[in-house]
């Protein structure tokens, strides 16, 4: 799943609310940066950065 990186990263997986810290991988696109953490539980959760408009 992809959520929008809102601050705080939290995991994906049902009834888990373990905080993500470090991402594993970490990968820019055109759509800004992702990153996807694996939490304790074995669920993997990727946010998305959005690059601020340089324009
Ligand atoms: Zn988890």
């Amino acid at each position: 799943m992809i959520q929008d990186l809102c601050g705080e990263n939290t995991c994906d997986a049902d009834g888990c609310e373990r905080g993500l810290t470090e991402p594993q991988l970490v990968f820019d696109t055109d759509a800004g940066r992702r990153a996807a953490y694996e939490c304790a539980c074995g669920a993997v959760t990727v946010t998305v950065v959005r690059s601020e408009s340089t324009r």
